[in-house]
């Protein structure tokens, strides 16, 4: 891969903003865009403000995410979402195998994989997330940790369907830590996931994300690396002013 794709940056509100807030957040967003910026960019807030950042972003680039799926379409499963419901709303992307959703939901790679399916059956593209522990990194296992996650998160996709996902990298002792890996550190990380692209989504033109700790103060050298196409921004995503300046570090 040598050619860069188009940089995506993604915000993920996580659990944050009233219907207001959000509604103020999508709002501040779409006017401090640049629209000379080449650079694709997607918000995720919660299930709850979906419809009404959907209905602030009409008209402007920015694409709409949720943050998780459930992998049915339909049915008896109380207080789960499903792909029909997202794209129904809106949303282009989804977030799936989220760190915090395998840490406090039990995510597992095979829940991610159905969810990874059946999101692109219903015509979304997920963002895959991947990441070590801290213990694993100090173990000297990031590679393996990340390439099984890799493997069976993406088991048995179709070739058509590869084309349309995005990876993020994120190490699980980067996110919301204000530590963030070093631009070389997650570089060999990418490189990894790459190399593993053309086996499990039959092509390696797809955006790997790096996401960790990303501020518009490190975003520069960390998407200055060869295989580090965009961020996927947790607590700096909830300040126009800070994604907007990421986006910025992006174009
Ligand atoms: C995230 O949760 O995806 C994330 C990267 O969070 P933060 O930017 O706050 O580390």
């Amino acid at each position: 891969m040598t050619e860069k794709l188009l940089p995506f940056i993604a915000g993920n509100w996580k659990m944050h903003k009233t219907l207001a807030e959000a509604r103020a957040l999508a709002r501040e967003i779409c006017q401090g865009l640049s629209s000379a910026a080449a650079v694709e960019v997607a918000v995720a807030p919660p299930y709850t403000a979906l419809a009404a950042v959907a209905a602030e972003i009409a008209g402007s680039p920015v694409k709409l995410a949720a943050q998780d799926t459930y992998w049915e379409r339909q049915g008896a499963y109380t207080g789960a979402i499903s792909p029909v419901m997202l794209a129904d709303v809106g949303c282009q992307y989804v977030i799936i195998g989220h760190s915090e959703r395998r840490q406090y939901f039990g995510e597992t790679d095979e829940t991610v994989n159905r969810k990874v399916k059946a999101a692109l059956e219903e015509g979304l593209s997920p963002i895959v997330c991947v990441g070590e522990t801290l213990s694993q990194r100090e173990q000297g296992q990031t590679f393996q940790v990340v390439e099984t996650q890799i493997r069976y998160g993406l088991a048995g996709l179709a070739p058509a369907q590869g084309k349309r996902l995005v990876i993020a990298y994120e190490p699980v002792w980067a996110i919301g830590t204000g530590k963030t890996a070093t631009p070389d550190q997650a570089q060999e990380v990418h490189k990894l996931i790459r190399g593993l692209l053309p086996e499990v989504a039959g092509t390696d033109a797809l955006r790997i994300l790096y996401g960790g700790s990303v501020t518009p103060g490190n975003a520069k050298d960390l998407l200055a690396q060869p295989d580090i196409d965009g961020a996927l921004v947790g607590g700096a995503s909830l300040q126009a002013s800070s994604f907007l300046g990421i986006i910025a570090a992006a174009g």
